[in-house]
């Protein structure tokens, strides 16, 4: 079972790293607030995978890498044993 919790906590930091990185890319001339942005964004993504490779293994084999979903439930399967994944709610 995975949790949803998690899922969604990964997919927004995800997000939200991705948004810093095109506003200062965009919008930040300035190389200080740029690098700042950066190491936000890294450590945000990097905060993201740690959830990933902490809680995001097949329940079933224990060995494919299972993709956080936001809402939806059974419709993606490991790739290495064919289950389905399931989330807590
Ligand atoms: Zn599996």
């Amino acid at each position: 079972m995975l949790n949803r919790l998690y899922a969604r906590i990964s997919i927004v930091l995800e997000t939200i790293a991705l948004v810093i990185l095109l506003v200062s890319y965009f919008f930040f001339e300035d190389w200080t607030i740029r690098q700042i942005c950066l190491w936000t964004a890294w450590s945000m993504i990097v905060g993201s995978l740690i959830i990933r490779f902490k809680f995001f293994k097949c329940p079933h084999c224990g060995k494919g890498d299972a993709i956080p979903q936001w809402s939806k439930n059974g419709n993606k399967s490991c790739r290495k044993c064919g289950e389905s994944f399931n989330y807590d709610k």
